[in-house]
């Protein structure tokens, strides 16, 4: 017996209370039609050209920095790229909060802005969306004393929806010198009108965190981008790992963001829309399916007779589907990701089946 000493007290108390992100992966499942994660169905097809991989990569390359300010419509200045849009949500908290600030956030929502925050240290404080899942507005003013970052998902991830314009607009009024907002546009791909991006020349407190992982199709690859003003990305600068990008992923980045790149992003949400709305169609002939919330995003949100039925039924056929069933509000209801005309196709021929 070597070492049997018990090290968990030495950890932080925060992180012993930690609770980490349940991802998709990390929940597990068995079986062929993953549609958990939000991720495209299939993958493009890439090729590494970079063959130098005995120095340190470029901290920000410019190729996938250009790429991205050209795709998004604002300034490579604009621009912050990072290992993926999670690590977006860590740098604010860590380069923004103090250890007695509150980070706010609005449940039911994206879950890494509450382990971020926990991981750091940093209290959180939550207002929930209203029944139709927008903003409560009044609710936020008012619980905004020491706050210091507010995150919003639009569309929002589980439900799908968007948060109105004017309310994200009147949220950035509200904190105007007290405290950053930041707008997670993971599926702006999908609904590209919906942007804020044009909003950052009047909002020098608004981040917006995008990602190559949803449309894209390139979540193994981990990149994503934090959209803001110059002084804020220069905020970011400064906490940011001095090499954040290995070389083979701003190589594969560059590529998907190039011309035919863009192409084939627009063909994957046509696809994408098209399948959602026979998805939809599909799922309202099933008789244990109660609801299907609307949905601007690459999955949708449907509320059962008895999702936990439902969803088990389909995991033990190797249907992995996103349980949401613990999720503020969202009792009974599933999260599926909107996968190929096949796997939905399964996925309904399954639901129907299902007790
Ligand atoms: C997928 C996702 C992200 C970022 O994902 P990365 O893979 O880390 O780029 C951020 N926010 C939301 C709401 C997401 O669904």
């Amino acid at each position: 017996m070597l070492n049997t000493t018990n090290i968990h007290h030495l950890s932080r108390k925060n992180i012993q209370a930690l609770t980490p992100y349940q991802s998709a992966r990390r929940l597990g499942g068995n079986g062929d039609v993953w549609l958990n994660a939000n991720e495209y169905p299939t993958s493009p097809d890439l090729n590494l050209k970079e063959r130098i991989f005995n120095r340190y990569p470029d901290p920000q390359p410019q190729a996938v920095i250009e790429g991205y300010a050209r795709y998004a419509g604002v300034a490579p200045e604009n621009v912050l790229v990072s290992r993926g849009g999670d690590e977006s949500i860590e740098l604010i908290i860590r380069a923004f909060c103090e250890a007695d600030d509150a980070v706010l956030y609005c449940p039911p929502t994206y879950g890494m802005y509450a382990v971020s925050s926990e991981t750091c240290g940093i209290t959180t404080k939550t207002v929930p969306l209203t029944a139709d899942f927008q903003l409560n507005l009044p609710e936020i003013e008012r619980n905004l004393n020491g706050v210091k970052v507010v995150f919003v998902c639009s569309p929002n991830n589980p439900t799908g929806n968007l948060i109105k314009r004017s309310d994200l607009l009147e949220l950035l009024q509200m904190t105007v010198n007290r405290a950053i907002v930041v707008v997670d546009e993971a599926y702006t791909d999908f609904c590209p009108e919906a942007t804020l991006a044009n909003e950052l020349v009047n909002f020098p407190h608004l981040a917006i965190i995008r990602t190559l992982s949803k449309a894209f199709a390139l979540a193994g690859l981990r990149c994503g981008f934090t959209l803001a003003t110059p002084e804020l990305i220069g905020i970011l600068q400064k906490v940011i790992a001095p090499y954040p990008l290995p070389v083979p992923v701003a190589d594969l980045a560059a590529q998907a963001l190039s011309q035919q790149g863009i192409e084939q992003v627009q063909q994957r949400v046509n696809n994408v829309l098209e399948n959602r709305q026979k998805l939809i169609e599909n799922l309202q002939k099933c008789p244990n399916v109660v609801k299907i919330f609307e949905s601007e995003a690459n999955y949708i949100l449907v509320k059962f007779k008895d999702s936990q039925k439902v969803f088990k039924t389909l995991w033990e056929q190797g249907i992995v589907l996103r349980d949401q069933h613990k999720a503020l509000g969202l009792s009974d209801c599933i999260r599926i990701t909107i996968g190929t005309a096949e796997e939905n196709r399964k996925v309904v021929e399954a639901i129907v089946k299902s007790p």
